[in-house]
């Protein structure tokens, strides 16, 4: 029974440090707010029950007494009990609250700081909040007013300080606080700026100065969440923008996910600035118990001339199901292997065993044409794949009288169904399983409207038969993929 605050920062999941990860990863319950960033949320575990306290029916945040007494309730039933927080925890966020009813009923409880929005959104828009020569403090201001009432700041004893001055919850009275700053003495042509939706990919940026920022973004129609930043320092954010000149700043696309784990191709696209949507990945559901058919052929691996992948899951199941039935690896020593894909290569190698043969194209026509060349008479393949996989493959080594034994060693569950996508038009699309959990998981979505950037042939053809207008990549590996997609969206 724990009950843990995790600052989740500002938006970004590279910014969740690795201690808040792990404590959201244990977690039996998680009550989080609408600060928390979309890909973090997707990292939320399946088995975890999750509470949104920032939203309620009606749209009306659950009130804070109510939150105080669930994080006490939860952990009465000796939970692992996660409360999620965007930025850092006590940085506005009411985490000194939360920890006051802990305490009175002896709860143990630990706090994981987060990386405020205070000092990243800043950091994000090419301000360093001090610096040497222009502000030697910075100073963390609310701008929020309780009922419409003037905000409660004094302006006097912030420009005497001659820091930077960071506000949060300030949209709504940015008018007010540029007027109180210079009616309190400060030069009205100081340099100020607003961030909205900070170390998002669809980040803005506008400045000015505290004469000029009011109208600045009320032409731009700023909203909620964004911070006021007011100092010398903000004449830095042209000179040390980081963020616009990314070739995909602005753009967003969904990544469709076939298996779990990380995506390298959500990674290279955010690396590249893109705002990605990844797709929560289907559950993975070993074959492998005592009796199944797996076990069966495998104790029968002697009778096996190759072995035959067309998955990294379906590699990481082989060779788990190996270790449990107590076998040693040598027992495969005379057996050819086969891999469709470079991944699924990739964790063979890391296995210990390279691949035979690789078919240029990640498709089952292509492994069966390919293996039909490379087996000999009497030589007979293990397959070992997700269940219910494509008949392609099947069906023409048939054809060719080439013997085999098709064996479904992993099965895959949907973990979240009905998930709502961002109104984005492409989506790209790393296998035809891949489409296929796209489609069964997302809701009431016209499929005609997406423009689906595939690696591979069988890919389109899926992602076609789902009614989508398809584009392919040049070569079948991630990196074309990628390139396809700059292509595109740039
Ligand atoms: N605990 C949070 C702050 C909570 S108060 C933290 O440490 O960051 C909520 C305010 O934080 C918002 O009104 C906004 O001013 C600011 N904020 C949070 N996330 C932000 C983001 N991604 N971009 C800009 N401002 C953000």
């Amino acid at each position: 029974m724990l009950v843990t605050l995790v600052g989740a920062g500002p938006g970004d999941k590279g910014l969740l440090t690795l201690k808040g990860a792990q404590r959201i990863l244990e977690a039996d319950v998680i009550l989080h707010d609408r600060f928390v960033g979309p890909e973090i949320m997707a990292m939320l575990p399946e088995s975890a029950e999750i509470i949104d306290v920032g939203k309620y029916v009606g749209n009306h945040p659950v009130p804070q007494e109510e939150i105080n007494k669930m994080l006490v309730e939860k952990a009465k039933e000796g939970k692992n009990v996660v409360r999620l927080k965007g930025g850092d925890p006590f940085v506005f966020g009411r985490g000194g609250e939360e920890l006051e009813l802990l305490v009175e009923n002896n709860i143990p409880f630990e706090v994981v700081p987060g990386v405020t929005s205070a000092i990243s959104g800043p950091a994000y828009a090419g301000i360093p909040v001090t610096h040497r020569d222009y502000a030697s403090s910075f100073h963390i201001i609310t701008g929020h007013a309780r009922n419409n009432e003037p905000t409660n700041i004094d302006f006097e004893a912030l420009v005497r300080t001659g820091g930077t001055l960071v506000f949060l919850m300030g949209v709504s009275s940015l008018k007010s606080i540029c007027e109180g700053c210079i009616s309190a003495g400060m030069d009205k042509d100081m340099p100020a700026a607003v961030v909205e939706n900070a170390t998002y990919n669809n980040q803005r940026k506008f400045v000015g100065t505290v004469s000029t920022l009011p109208s600045i973004a009320e032409e731009n129609s700023v909203v909620s969440p964004s911070l006021i930043i007011v100092g010398k320092v903000c004449e830095l954010s042209m000179d040390y923008d980081w963020i616009s000149g990314r070739p995909l700043h602005g753009k967003s696309i969904i990544v469709a996910r076939a298996s779990p784990g990380t995506s390298r191709l959500s990674d290279n696209l955010r690396e590249l600035g893109a705002q990605v949507f990844e797709m929560p990945s289907p559950k993975i559901v070993p074959l492998t118990e005592v009796g199944s058919d797996i076990r069966m052929a495998i104790e029968e691996i002697d009778s096996f001339s190759w072995l035959v992948f067309t998955s990294a899951v379906g590699v990481n199941t082989f060779f788990d199901c190996i270790s449990e039935m107590g076998l040693d690896i040598r027992e495969l020593h005379h057996l050819n292997t086969a891999c469709v894909g470079a991944e699924t290569a990739r964790e063979l190698k890391k296995r210990g065993i390279n691949s035979d043969y690789n078919p240029d194209e990640y498709n089952g026509v292509a492994l069966a044409q390919g293996l039909s060349e490379l087996v000999n008479d009497g030589d007979k393949l293990l397959i070992t794949r997700a269940k219910d996989g494509a008949e392609d493959l099947t069906k023409l080594l048939t054809d060719a009288k080439i013997q085999f034994e098709d064996v479904a060693i992993y099965d895959k569950e949907l973990k979240l169904k009905e998930v709502v996508i961002p109104e984005t038009q492409y989506a790209a699309f790393t296998s035809s399983s891949a489409v296929q959990w796209f489609s069964a998981s997302i809701k009431e979505v016209d499929l005609s409207k997406i423009k689906a950037i595939c690696i591979g042939k069988s890919t389109a053809e899926k992602a076609m038969s789902y009614g989508m207008e398809t584009i392919i990549s040049e070569k079948a590996s991630i990196d074309s993929l990628v390139t396809t997609i700059k292509e595109l969206l740039i």
